[in-house]
């Protein structure tokens, strides 16, 4: 079921409705309240563990349990979660686990080629909007076919990072030695067809391993397997649809949407699970320069991560191609009910002196790091006032009240903004100049109006920053 569709109310039926405070809420229904938009979890009401409460807390449960299922891959500090998703799209609620992006290794490399690719894996770094993107997997791929060879990648990679892993081959033997090597570290299967499921579903059991169900372009055989392998013990599944080349995008869109919607909207339990996405198959095709290879794997990620897919495996490793992928994701996870926020403050940015400027901006993530970004570029000398605005862009608080000009005087006075600079010149947004009276009203402080766009903030200064202690 959606969780948009609960009400607190439903759930605090079910809770033991004590009010003893345990979970760390004031009572029941304030908990019930966190359970509904997923901010607590179930097992944080002690009460509801204790013996006898089995049949409500299994009642909660399939009222609360994500329609795709949570499934974890790796363990540490470095573990990912793949799936958990409650809503086929983003605006209906939220999506809470971005998909995880690997980069594959094989076992035929050469050690250098080997190395960097790890090293890429480990080392991808870009800060954004006060976030770092980073890479989340490696995938082994057996391509030698010789167990041993493939166990020796397998021990080369954990020696070289603590990312989760997804070891590749059909082969049960090769996937048993790949195993032991990696033993621990909960890597990720793949992947169980309907030639190897039984020796597959072994070796999950065996090691409790999350596991693949692979049956390319054919989305009844792929349920037979996740259902035969739920059947055989297994919860932790993963659902490889296929991926094809670009020329046939169609079919991976219809196997990635209709998976979803059968999963979420259809409450089709055997198909509740994390899909796969294999965007690295744009290699298969012959190109006349690996940049096309490169660029029609960027593509194919690309839908994957705009349509479900919980995880991918990639080949190309430009940061031109990886950082779109980031981007994509990172914008399309990034939960609807919460602006993405700052925390408000009075920022220095170079050396300030008190005679510094002051510049004005909202604790909307993208307009203080657009702002900060244009005066870093600029070496300029400076302070940011970041005023809360609740996460709204100047333009937005200005017209919905959440930047006015008490807000304003009293950000000055909590940030004691006077004891930094002599003077009392406040430079304000454009798209925040009706304030200006205002401001300079209620704060004391002579406001000039700044810019419409950060980018102007340097030649605005350079030509207009002239107060002095006495202004
Ligand atoms: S721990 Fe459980 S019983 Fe106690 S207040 Fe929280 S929800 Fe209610």
């Amino acid at each position: 079921m959606p969780a948009k569709e609960l009400s607190p109310i439903e759930i605090y039926q079910i809770l033991p409705r004590t009010n003893c405070k345990e979970c760390g809420e004031a009572n029941c229904m304030a908990f019930a309240a966190k359970l509904v938009v997923r901010e607590a979890m179930l097992d944080e009401c002690k009460p509801l563990l204790e013996p006898g409460k089995e049949d409500d807390y299994n009642k909660l449960w399939a009222l609360l349990k994500p329609a795709v299922k949570a499934v974890e891959v790796g363990v540490g500090d470095h573990k990912v979660t793949l799936g958990g998703e409650y809503v086929l799209y983003r605006h209906e609620f939220t999506y809470f686990h971005q998909p995880a992006v690997a980069v594959d290794v094989s076992d035929e490399m050469s050690p250098e080629e080997f190395e960097l690719r790890v090293n890429v894996v480990n080392d991808f770094s870009y800060e954004y909007i006060g976030m770092q993107l980073k890479l989340d997997m490696l995938a082994v791929r057996s391509t030698s076919g010789d167990p041993d060879t493939f166990a020796a990648a397998v021990k080369k990679a954990i020696g070289l990072t603590e990312k989760p892993l997804i070891l590749c081959t059909h082969d049960p033997e090769a996937m048993r030695k790949g195993l032991d090597a990696a033993y621990g570290r909960r890597p990720l299967i793949y992947a169980a067809t309907k030639d190897n499921w039984k020796e597959m579903a072994e070796l999950a059991l065996q090691y409790e391993c999350p596991v693949v169900a692979s049956s390319p372009q054919d989305r009844d055989t792929l349920k037979s397997i996740a259902h035969t392998l739920e059947e055989y013990g297994l919860s932790d599944i993963v659902l490889d649809p296929g991926t094809e080349p670009n020329k046939y995008m169609t079919a991976n869109l219809d196997n990635y949407i209709i998976l979803r919607w059968q999963s979420i909207n259809e409450e089709e339990e055997h198909l509740g699970y994390p899909i796969l996405g294999l965007p690295l198959v744009a290699w298969t095709v012959e190109e006349e320069d690996t940049i096309i290879n490169e660029w029609n794997e960027a593509v194919i990620a690309g839908i994957c991560i705009a349509r479900f897919t919980d995880a991918m495996i990639v080949h190309g490793i430009s940061g031109w191609a990886l950082l779109p992928q980031v981007f994509l994701r990172s914008n399309i996870y990034t939960d609807p009910r919460k602006p993405v926020a700052v925390e408000p403050e009075l920022a220095a940015f170079g050396e300030p002196t008190d005679m510094s400027p002051v510049l004005l901006t909202t604790n909307f993530a993208l307009t203080y790091y657009t702002v900060a970004s244009d005066v870093e570029s600029a070496k300029l000398d400076c302070y940011i006032l970041v005023v809360d605005s609740e996460g709204m862009s100047v333009e937005s608080a200005v017209a919905g009240r959440k930047m006015t000009a008490d807000t304003v005087a009293e950000a000055i006075a909590q940030f004691k903004v006077g004891d930094k600079v002599q003077h009392r010149h406040l430079v304000i947004p454009g798209r925040a100049a009706r304030l200006s009276g205002e401001i300079q009203e209620l704060s004391g402080w002579t406001v000039s109006v700044g810019p419409m766009d950060s980018s102007g903030i340097p030649k605005f200064l350079d030509e207009k920053w002239t107060p002095s202690p006495e202004d």
